[in-house]
């Protein structure tokens, strides 16, 4: 789909039916282009001449009338171009594809002839490509390319061949699993680079269920490991298998006895189930602390939606790190139930996406884009853990996937159900304003107490021991008891990587990464200096770049160095590791995690993965090593971040039958955000941080929009930059309410190559703002401003 901001008109040739929501193809400019059906049939108006549309890729729509109401929503609230959001609501890859076909022109068929003539008297190099293109009609050029590069050249340079485009259709692609075949070799053949990558990633790695992701970190193509497949190092097999596996999954303790509700969750189901039953649209905000039963009440929810011949949607941030709760709705659920996550591969999403659009699959479980799922008659739309910014998209369309799930029960009239220990401020806000209803579960299932929180002052700690360690001696002391008692312990840790920079001691200069304005992260397994924004990854100098001294010094601790300094104070402990890192290499991250539960581990090291809706029966003590880095960022949500963050974190812990403890270090001990925490009162935090909002002007009392401008070049930026400004700051004083903060370089000045140049928007009135920049949008169009130069980001989750 083209990435258009208007719509276009085609004419249907008789006889051919379309229908909306359906894909077709039709010319574009010169090229074909796939489109969306979105209103079929009414004459054209006089004076415009349409072209024909070429033909129907769908015998029935692929968006039902619901989903194409949506889209256009968010392509008009999110000031996103219509064609992009269609592609991002669709999983389905395009039917065809365009591709070169190369003929013989009159001149290469007369050439063919003489050559016959001759009988072979006049050798010619294109000979042999002549009768092969006679014979075949049509060649494609790669096909070409391959059985005779010369013989190519020189046809085309004497006019003996013509191309034409033609489109194909495309075959699915084949998916292999990958294995070694045995231990690397002693003596190994001569190997590529590309082909030595492989074998190193298998090899620490293990199996790989998706070719294509091995390709991509090894970057390189299929090619190299045919070669290696054909030299016996690995085996390919073809894998169409999805990659779920419940039956591997301990059965959840939900199932092991049929729970009795306790009186409160008792009470929010009633109430919920009344909503259902009630068939308006209603969105409920259900504020549970942690460990209070939220899932329970989403799976009973959902059984009771089933039973009204209804389907529902579950939205979670991250389902490929939580196979236990992936588990509980696939017991319950059965075959009713279908996933879609980023893990899935291709074929795999397309086959989930079937099983739910013939409504084979009922309950439909997955991750942000999962909102589009092609559910008919939605009962209950449920985001669970409802404040996590992984809802936000931060490619356009930016949409924010809880958002837009309560616009489609208002489009499906169906029931929002947003749970959270740790609302939004947005979604707390809305229930006290009486958007939302609020539903509460103060208090723990099974009377089992909250954790009790303890904050460690790190400054006290330094004053006294004049050293600085990630290690309190308070902490130390309790995971020496843990241990002891055979109890388990998570720390928390908001830094993967070894050392957070690499700092020349001489000019004071830190390693950074050449697309970004932010330094390098060491990390030690890799021996590299790797940027978290675009990837780039350098080696580690064994001199300053800038001063060549040799005085290169590594500052901070990121998880990596966490973890080996703890199997180092812990010796007898067993230490492992969960971050985003350890998280590619999903066997050996679901290992891990299946460890961690069984007992098999005494301390996990991780980072806020961890802190993300675990259920780890035998935690009891949980130790935040650094629960300030995020409160110094430029980030007006940098206080309702930590204090999620540390909330979550502390209810990880206690979630068994032996009550939990937390410990929280800190430089920051008198910091609302972390002494609320440390108390878990959320409305008290609540009342506080609206008070800092209502003072600033921040979200949720005023509406918030960050425009950037961006180019290659910062005279480009600029350049974009000036237009913007003489477009917005007039308005400042023309339209009530309106502030603009800007221009000024973004926190993140350069980011994967890019400069960028921000303003904030502010309006007291969501409506006006999103009227002035859909006008921003038309105006830089009319600049001649191509689109990826401005990014405009309505209701931001992040502004760095
Ligand atoms: P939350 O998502 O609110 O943090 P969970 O839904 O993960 O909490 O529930 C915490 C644990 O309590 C889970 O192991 C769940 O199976 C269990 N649980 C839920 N409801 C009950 C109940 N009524 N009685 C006993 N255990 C329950
Ligand atoms: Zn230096
Ligand atoms: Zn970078």
């Amino acid at each position: 789909m083209a990435a258009l901001r208007n719509t276009l008109t085609y004419l249907a040739p008789d006889g051919l039916r379309v229908e909306p929501g359906q894909r077709v193809q039709v010319p574009l400019a010169s090229r074909r282009a796939t489109g969306i059906v979105l209103r079929a049939g009414g004459a054209l108006p006089p004076g415009i001449e349409a072209r024909p549309i070429l033909r129907v890729l769908d015998p029935e729509p692929v968006l039902s009338a619901e989903l194409l109401e949506l889209g256009a929503w968010i392509a008009d609230y999110y000031v996103a171009p219509i064609g992009e959001v269609f592609r991002a609501m669709l999983p389905l890859r395009a039917v065809t594809r365009r591709a070169r076909a190369v003929r013989l022109s009159v001149a290469g068929r007369r050439r063919l002839t003489q050559l016959l003539e001759d009988g072979g008297a006049s050798p010619d190099p294109a000979a042999e490509l002549l009768a092969y293109l006679a014979e075949r009609g049509s060649a494609s050029v790669p096909v070409l390319r391959q059985r005779f590069p010369e013989a190519l050249l020189h046809a085309v340079a004497q006019k003996w061949l013509l191309t034409d485009e033609v489109e194909r259709e495309r075959r699915p692609r084949e998916v292999y699993a990958v294995q070694m075949a045995g231990p690397v070799p002693e003596r190994p053949p001569r190997l590529s680079p590309a082909a030595k990558r492989i074998l190193a990633a298998l090899d620490g790695g293990g199996p790989i269920i998706d070719h294509r992701a091995l390709l991509r970190s090894a970057r390189t193509s299929l090619a190299t490991l045919k070669r290696l497949s054909a030299a016996g190092l690995v085996e390919l097999s073809a894998s169409a298998e999805p990659r779920l596996s419940p039956a591997a999954e301990p059965p959840p303790r939900a199932l092991s006895a049929e729970l009795v509700l306790s009186p409160a969750q008792a009470a929010v189901l009633d109430e919920l189930t009344r909503e259902l039953a009630a068939g308006k649209f209603q969105t409920v905000l259900l504020h549970g602390v942690t460990g209070s039963g939220k899932t329970e009440i989403y799976l009973r929810l959902i059984a009771r939606c089933l039973e009204a011949g209804r389907t529902a949607l579950v939205l979670v941030p991250e389902i490929a790190l939580t196979p236990s709760a992936q588990a509980q709705y696939f017991a319950r659920f059965g075959s009713q139930l279908a996933l879609l996550h980023s893990a899935l591969s291709e074929n795999e999403r397309q086959a989930e996406w079937w099983r739910i659009r013939r409504g084979e699959a009922r309950v439909v479980v997955g991750t942000r884009s999962a909102v589009f799922a092609p559910l008919a008659n939605l009962g209950v739309l449920i985001v669970d853990e409802e404040h996590d910014t992984s809802y936000k998209q931060e490619v356009t369309p930016r949409y924010h996937g809880r958002d837009v799930a309560v616009v489609r029960a208002r489009l499906a009239t169906s029931l929002a159900l947003l749970g959270s220990a740790t609302p939004s401020l947005e979604s707390y806000w809305n229930a006290q304003e009486g958007k939302y209803r609020l539903a509460t579960l103060p208090e723990r299932v099974e009377g089992r107490p909250l954790a009790t929180v303890e904050i460690v002052d790190m400054r006290q700690e330094f004053r006294e021991t004049h050293t600085q360690v990630p290690v309190s001696r308070q902490l130390h002391a309790e995971i020496v008891a843990q241990l002891a008692r055979h109890q388990q312990t998570i720390i928390l840790l908001n830094r993967r990587g070894y050392s957070w920079f690499l700092l020349c001691r001489s000019c004071g200069q830190a390693q950074r990464c050449v697309n970004c304005s932010i330094s390098l992260t060491y990390h030690r397994r890799e021996h590299r200096l790797i940027c978290h924004y675009c990837g780039y990854a350098a080696p580690v100098p064994s001199h300053c770049p800038n001063c060549q001294s040799e005085y290169l010094h590594y500052v901070g601790e990121g998880t990596e160095k966490v973890e080996k300094k703890f199997a180092e104070l812990f010796p007898t402990a067993r230490v492992a590791r969960l971050d985003r890192d350890v998280a590619r290499r999903q066997r050996h991250f679901q290992q891990i995690l299946g460890d961690f539960r069984d007992g098999k581990l005494d301390l996990l090291v991780g980072t806020q993965l961890i802190a993300k809706g675990h259920d780890f029966p035998g935690v009891t003590l949980v130790g935040v090593v650094s629960a300030d880095i995020g409160l110094g960022l430029p980030d007006f949500r940098s206080a309702e971040r930590t204090f999620q963050l540390l909330t979550q974190a502390a209810g990880r812990a206690g979630r068994g039958d032996v009550p939990g403890r937390v410990l929280v270090q800190t430089f920051y001990p008198d910091h609302y955000a972390i002494c609320l925490a440390a108390e878990q009162n959320y409305p008290a935090f609540f009342h506080k941080e609206m008070r800092f909002r209502r003072m600033m002007h921040y979200p949720p009392i005023t509406a918030l929009a960050n425009v950037i401008a961006q180019g290659s070049k910062l005279e480009q930026a600029a350049e974009v930059a000036k237009h913007v400004g003489e477009f917005l700051i007039p308005l400042e004083g023309e339209v009530e309410g309106v502030k603009i903060l800007g221009p000024t370089p973004a926190p993140l000045a350069k980011l994967v190559g890019r400069f960028r140049i921000q303003f904030l928007i502010k309006c007291t009135s969501r409506a006006r703002l999103h009227a002035i920049l859909r006008r921003l949008a038309d105006h830089v169009e009319q600049q001649g401003i191509p689109p990826r130069a401005l990014v405009i980001d309505m209701d931001p989750v992040n502004v760095m």
